[in-house]
Formats: structure tokens, sequence, C-alpha cells
């Protein structure tokens, strides 16, 4: 079935308004964050923030130095395509496999375009 951009949009907005990818998305960011916030509010693994789960974001961490996970990854058949509520049902459906991180949008952003957040292990 081919789906119009339109229904795409729609159908992408139903999966992100569902009451249970809001939890899920949730178990993900505190999952991923607990090594730092040690707690269950989620928080940025750069920076710290977490004032608001709304401007953190599930940041693939390889690239860099997890060639191991990465592979683990494409066994669990990961695939760069995945993100937002796709991303964060297949991290859930798969169990919380290692090779992600928490990061806010400006820091992931930044990691992004220059390789790292420029101020890594910084105070902020
Ligand atoms: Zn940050
Ligand atoms: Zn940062």
């Amino acid at each position: 079935m081919v789906q119009t951009d339109e229904e795409r949009k729609a159908n992408q907005k139903k999966n992100r308004d569902k009451p249970e990818s809001k939890e899920n998305r949730l178990k993900v960011l505190q999952y991923y964050s607990k090594n730092l916030s040690h707690s269950d509010v989620p928080c940025c693994n750069c920076c710290g923030l977490n004032s608001h789960i709304e401007f953190l974001t599930i940041d693939h961490i390889a690239g860099r130095q997890e060639m191991d996970s990465e592979h683990n990854l494409k066994k669990l058949k990961y695939t760069p395509k995945l993100s937002g509520t796709a991303l964060v049902i297949w991290i859930t459906k798969n169990n919380f496999p290692k090779g992600f991180q928490i990061l806010c949008h400006n820091c992931n952003q930044t990691k992004g375009y220059y390789g790292k957040c420029p101020l890594e292990n910084k105070q902020h």
C-alpha cells in the first residue's frame, strides 16, 4: 500500500499521541540516563539538563568508539532510519540495547555537527 505524505504524517502523529508511546519514551530516557541522574529523572548525558524531557533526545553513540555495540545493533536489525517513536518502540522491544545515550537538543546538535559537544566533560 502506498501512503501519501499526508497519511504518513497523520500516522506519525497518531503514534506520538498514544499515551503508551509517551510512557515508553520516558522509560527509555530514564533507562539511559540512570547512571548519571541516579534517579528517575532523565537528564542530558553531557550537560545534565533535566528540567524538561521534551528537550531530551535519544542519541546513537556509535560512529566514534563503540564499534562492538554497532555490530550488536546490526544483529538486532537496527537501522539509522529508526527515529522518534519508531526508535523508542525498537529499543523497548529489544530490551534496551547498549549504544545509546540521552542528550539534550543543544548537545546533540553540536555533536552531530562538530563530532562532539564543545563543552564535553566540562561545566556547561
Ligand atoms: Zn546537554
Ligand atoms: Zn554538551
